[in-house]
């Protein structure tokens, strides 16, 4: 799986290769990471 590590808690994404429209993301400090509903990608708060 692709993993991104980011500096803050909100991302957005549009996917990575194949597109998808793009998305805010806002990472769960609990959990530390997010993972994207369209395409999977995972981001993670450093
Ligand atoms: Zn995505």
């Amino acid at each position: 799986m692709d993993s991104h590590t980011v500096k803050q808690p909100e991302v957005y994404c549009e996917g990575d290769g194949i597109k998808h429209p793009k998305i805010y993301l806002k990472i769960n400090k609990d959990k530390g990471y997010i993972v994207c509903p369209y395409c999977s990608k995972k981001f993670s708060l450093a």
